[in-house]
């Protein structure tokens, strides 16, 4: 068996953490695949220069992308020495040129393919400077460009994956390595498209890409190395008395992100689920301690309450123009609208003759949704709310975070409770 570990940006973020990062493989008996993350705040260094490049200011855009690559390359250079040094600077080389070509190439026409072609170099530079890092140290791993496992098709910044295709690959290409004793190294977030470009899986995409490599090999387990102690309650950098979660249920994990939790990438937990994996989120800093697992079944199925906030939300009001009745016809016509615009609706409820949506604030899309509803509803807007759902939720709980709070909608089942709510009442 193998298992497979997921390293985010901020466990690679400098030198020194990475070179904390190896008593963990040290320490790890079986064979292993490592999935990896672009260093640091890579990822948003690299949008920015799709911005300039798109925008056509190529000049811009090249003088950002000779910053990122001298960095990396500085990054190297305080890890590496002699032959590992050259080894991973050539590897830098390559990619900066393939970066280099992608801005060129650049255009605001064809805005998501050109970000992809860009954005999907921070994964290739990391990977090519830890690899070389663990080489050094005298462990023995083989560095894969997993754009040659994951095909997908060709939504640019959100590619599909097509299974099969990828799985084979995955069999032929990693397990041959694996059986002769070597570790492997790879890039998340990235694959490629049966087109030939190069595509990214939706920002944090990594965690998705370390369970889809677990299915596809049978892993005994996926290991997701973060900064903090495990999974929270809550999201620590909005909520005060947060508590770690020591096992809980890949549904309650997927409820969650569904509600807008960035604890781990939504499509991380079906193929994990669909495969029976658990799931380790422990923190790098202190590997020691025990972490939080998800799996199927838990033991204790007392949880706290679960919290999350997800701001910047507009509540829609659609009523019909000549007081006809909301009913299954206009349901379907709205969520056609809504469909056709690729807009998720966060939470909605109807009544004789309106229909509110709340969704997340993206001024053009809501403006195409408005525009396009205002063609057969009035609509009316309710700016700057927060969208509060607490699953497990007591009567505490609930009154203590809506506390002086203007109630926009409310909505109640058993285990959740899902709130709107803006300013103060
Ligand atoms: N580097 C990508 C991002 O920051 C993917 C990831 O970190 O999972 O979105
Ligand atoms: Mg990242």
């Amino acid at each position: 068996m193998m298992q497979v570990y997921k390293f985010g940006g901020a466990s690679i973020a400098t030198p020194e953490r990475m070179r904390q990062l190896l008593p963990i493989i040290q320490q790890t008996k079986e064979p292993l695949v490592i999935v990896v993350s672009a260093l640091g705040k890579t990822t948003n260094a690299l949008e920015d220069i799709v911005s300039h490049a798109c925008l056509g200011e190529k000049e811009e855009a090249l003088k950002l992308a000779t910053d990122l690559i001298d960095n990396h390359i500085n990054f190297a250079s305080v890890l590496l020495v002699d032959v590992y040094k050259s080894q991973a600077k050539e590897k830098i080389i390559s990619f900066s040129d393939e970066l280099k070509a992608a801005i060129g190439k650049a255009s605001g026409s064809k805005y998501d393919f050109s970000y992809d072609q860009i954005v999907c170099i921070g994964e290739l530079l990391s990977t090519a400077i830890f690899n070389a890092f663990l080489l050094q140290e005298g462990f023995p791993f083989q560095w894969v460009d997993v754009r040659s496992i994951i095909s997908t098709d060709d939504t640019f910044r959100d590619a599909r994956v097509l299974w099969k295709v990828s799985e084979k690959k995955a069999k032929e290409i990693l397990q041959p390595f694996l059986l002769s004793g070597k570790n492997i190294i790879t890039q998340g977030f990235i694959g490629r498209s049966d087109s030939g470009a190069s595509v990214t899986l939706g920002r944090e995409g990594s965690d998705y890409t370390a369970a889809m490599l677990a299915a596809m090999l049978g892993a005994s387990a996926v290991t997701i190395w973060k900064d903090v102690e495990g999974l929270l309650n809550a999201d620590p950098k909005l909520f005060s008395n947060t508590v770690k979660i020591e096992a809980i249920t890949y549904h309650e994990v997927i409820e969650m992100s569904y509600y807008g939790a960035q604890v781990i990438h939504p499509k991380t937990i079906k193929p994990l689920q669909n495969s029976k994996i658990p799931l380790y989120v422990k923190c790098f800093l202190k590997p020691e301690l025990k972490g939080t697992i998800i799996q199927n079944e838990v033991d204790s199925m007392f949880y706290p309450p679960l919290i999350v906030l997800k701001k910047n939300q507009i509540l829609l009001q659609v009523t019909t123009r000549d007081f006809s009745f909301v009913t299954e016809d206009n349901l379907r016509h709205l969520y056609g609208i809504f469909h056709e615009l690729k807009i998720k609706v966060n939470l909605i409820q109807n009544a004789a003759i309106s229909f509110v949506a709340c969704i997340d604030h993206a001024e053009d899309k809501v403006h195409a949704l408005i525009n396009r509803l205002s063609e057969d509803y009035r609509v009316f807007r309710n700016e700057n709310a927060e969208l509060l759902t607490i699953r497990h939720y007591t009567p505490e709980v609930l009154q203590d975070l809506t506390r002086r709070r203007f109630i926009l909608l409310e909505q109640k089942t058993r285990h959740t409770v899902q709130v709107l709510m803006s300013g103060q009442s």
